[in-house]
């Protein structure tokens, strides 16, 4: 019996050194436990054949197919030969295409036998034909009949001729020398959730019986990897958690009343208020608060976190608000006066570019106590910012923070942390978030003020720019403002701002009457923040920009979103750039420009957004598309998600369970200290050192 990870993929029966370090390149698969845990992406009932009539789509999946060939013929010379068999199944006929290893295949298949073939059928000029396909006889599929794999190729694999079957036969050799995979979750976790041993699991994946022992394999094989992942989660929260004591603020007092009496502009909306009493009670609990406050764009997270702010006032301390980026800085720290001068409460901001006697002031006042909110960048959780005694963090949009920079200002009183509430407007599904952030309670603003229109969100086409423009035109004529954005292809920094500066010279030209701001990534802060101000303060009617004013910014008036080449976005960047719009009280605009050919997928993510504008909906519809892996707002909780089997959007029952499962482990043994819990130690410890760089879990 040997360890799957001791062994090298190039000792695995067929690999061998070559194609060893084609795996490795590829995919990323260097030992055995790589290759056995490289499960195939869908399987295909191999007793299910399907007539050539029959085939239909641009986008089929592999099929079988079952005939003869018809004959054979060569085309092309040197490197564009290539072998094609015309194939018969006697409701039609298509192509066999081969362009590698031609001689062998020529002789290998005759015209008087009957095959089975596996590939998928692509569609050229009416025509179908399949590319390399399996080939089997009838009597080989007969015997291996049931389900079968379908893994993961890269096109360089396909290339040196890799099929889904060498994956297949290399993955049983390498579970074949390991003997027996021995089990890594506790045996009575297994009896009691009726799982799969490890082992048979295992061959299950990648070589089903059936149907129903494929189901129980991968619902082994998803709770498994949920256990270890919430055992992770878990295990780091109850590190903090249970000893952090927190600053007890008992009080509402004469700050917080005098705002809610005489400042509050408008009636705070149910969640607004519901929310509210929940950090308070938090901050009042005597433990350290860490709560994540979630709300769709314009559902109001700014005064939430004013009013706590407040609280912190009263209860004398001070309170910081810390933004990702300087032009969101400045508009909080613009909003937050406003709402609170009238109240006396004292406001600065710290960025980047704040000047050296300005930020000495800012210093002193912070220190004696003076100045009661500090609103900045992440220049605020510098050393040489010290508070006479901090009572409240803010921050905002935090998947642009690590766990590392929260612990940082953590460290900022010398006794007692502060608290924190983390704001966040990207929607996480509930299944996500319970996994996430379970370092971190939740409150969620599931409701907007009152009086907002929904955005009517569209699709068009290049072709149309022009009639784009006339609509543009009249929403301009009533006097509103409208944003222009382009998208950053970030491997070209030059390129984008080509196209970001061309963009700007074709919107001047057709908007010649109004003045045109432009902002981007490059230009330095006070450019920047000069443009920014042209736009806010209706100078400037048409704001040309790339992704930086994706969060926060708050111009009510602005009532057209475009968004060019919006097939290069992913589905919670739009609708964080819609939420740019819709703010004020009259009806607003999203238009999406993109190609008029794109691929089935990036139209799905078009359609999902002209179809709603629940953030909800959004997130959920692109953790199903994309993963979670890719989803926006998990990277600030240092997780790398590494899920193969598993989907947090709908395996949410056996999140469910693993998290009852690790609750009731660590309550018994927080430390994996005992000698039943030593195996799921170093298990998890052994799948975290797997992890990319730069996510380690711990900071
Ligand atoms: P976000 O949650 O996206 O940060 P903001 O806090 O920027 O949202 O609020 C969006 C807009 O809604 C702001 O213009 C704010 O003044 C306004 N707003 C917030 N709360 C209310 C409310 N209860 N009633 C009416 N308008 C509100
Ligand atoms: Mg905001």
């Amino acid at each position: 019996m040997r360890p799957l990870r001791d062994i090298d993929i190039a000792y695995v029966k067929g690999i061998g050194p070559k194609r060893a370090k084609l795996l490795k390149d590829e995919l990323g698969i260097a030992t055995a436990y790589d290759l056995v845990y490289n499960f195939p992406t869908h399987y295909v009932d191999r007793s299910n054949v399907i007539r050539i009539i029959d085939f239909q789509g641009d986008d089929m999946p592999s099929v079988q197919v079952r005939g003869h060939f018809v004959s054979f013929t060569e085309h092309g010379e040197g490197a564009k030969k290539r072998l094609v068999g015309l194939f018969s199944d006697g409701t039609a006929a298509m192509e066999v295409v081969w362009f590698r290893r031609t001689k062998e295949i020529r002789k290998a298949y005759h015209t008087d036998t009957e095959y089975v073939l596996f590939g998928q059928p692509k569609q050229f000029n009416r025509r179908w034909s399949m590319v390399h396909p399996e080939i089997d006889l009838p009597q080989a599929v007969t015997a291996s009949a049931g389900m079968r794999g379908v893994y993961h190729l890269t096109e360089a694999l396909r290339r040196s001729g890799v099929t889904t079957r060498n994956f297949m036969a290399w993955s049983t050799a390498a579970l074949t020398l390991a003997v027996n995979v021995p089990e890594v979750l506790p045996p009575d976790i297994i009896a009691r959730r009726n799982l799969l041993p490890l082992n048979t699991a295992l061959w299950q994946m990648h070589c089903p019986d059936n149907l129903a022992m494929l189901e129980r394999a991968r619902e082994r094989m998803k709770y498994e990897e949920l256990f270890f992942l919430q055992l992770n989660i878990q295990r780091y929260s109850r590190k903090r958690t249970p000893g952090l004591l927190g600053l007890r603020f008992p009080r509402i007092g004469q700050i917080f009343n005098n705002f809610y009496e005489t400042c509050l502009p408008f009636a705070l909306t149910g969640a607004q208020k519901r929310v509210i009493k929940e950090i308070r009670a938090d901050m009042n609990s005597g433990r350290q608060m860490n709560r994540l406050l979630q709300g769709d764009v314009g559902s109001g997270k700014t005064l939430v976190a004013l009013m706590s702010m407040l609280i912190a006032l009263d209860n004398g301390t001070q309170a910081c608000m810390m933004a990702p980026t300087e032009i969101l800085a400045g508009q909080h720290y613009e909003t937050l006066r406003s709402l609170a001068a009238k109240a006396g409460v004292s406001i600065a901001l710290l960025t980047g570019s704040t000047p050296a006697r300005e930020r000495d002031e800012i210093h002193r006042r912070l220190l004696d106590g003076s100045l009661h909110i500090l609103v900045g960048t992440h220049a605020l959780i510098e050393d040489t910012v010290q508070f006479r005694r901090l009572g409240l963090a803010v921050i905002d949009e935090q998947h642009r923070f690590g766990v590392a920079q929260r612990a940082r200002l953590w460290k900022k009183n010398s006794d007692l942390p502060p608290h924190v509430l983390v704001m966040t407007a990207t929607p996480i599904p509930r299944t996500l978030a319970m996994t996430v952030y379970g370092d971190l309670d939740v409150s969620i603003i599931d409701e907007l003020p009152p009086g907002r229109k929904p955005v009517h969100t569209l699709l068009r086409f290049d072709g149309q720019r022009q009639q784009v423009y006339r609509a543009l035109g009249a929403e301009l004529a009533k006097g509103r403002q409208a944003y222009i954005v382009y998208p950053l292809i970030e491997e070209n920094e030059k390129l984008d701002l080509k196209s970001l500066e061309e963009g700007f010279e074709v919107v001047k030209d057709n908007f010649p009457h109004y003045r045109v701001a432009m902002v981007h990534g490059r230009m330095k802060p006070a450019e920047k923040d000069w443009q920014m101000q042209l736009f806010a303060s209706g100078q400037a009617r048409i704001l040309v920009a790339t992704t930086v004013i994706e969060v926060g910014v708050n111009v009510p008036n602005a009532t057209v979103m475009i968004i060019e080449n919006a097939e290069r976005f992913g589905l919670s960047q739009l609708h964080q750039l819609r939420g740019r719009v819709g703010r004020g009280g009259d009806q607003s605009y999203c238009i999406l420009m993109s190609k008029l050919k794109i691929a089935k997928d990036t139209r799905r993510r078009l359609d999902i957004m002209t179809s709603t504008t629940d953030g909800f909906v959004v997130a959920e519809a692109d953790l199903k598309m994309r993963g979670p892996g890719d989803l926006e707002g998990t990277m600030q909780s240092g997780i790398a998600f590494d899920l193969r089997v598993a989907s947090l959007a709908s395996d949410g029952q056996i999140v469910e369970m693993t998290r009852r499962d690790v609750e009731q482990i660590l309550d018994a043994d927080p430390s994996l200290q005992r000698p039943e819990n030593m195996k799921i130690a170093s298990e998890m410890t052994m799948r975290d050192a797997r992890r990319p760089k730069g996510y380690s879990l711990i900071s």
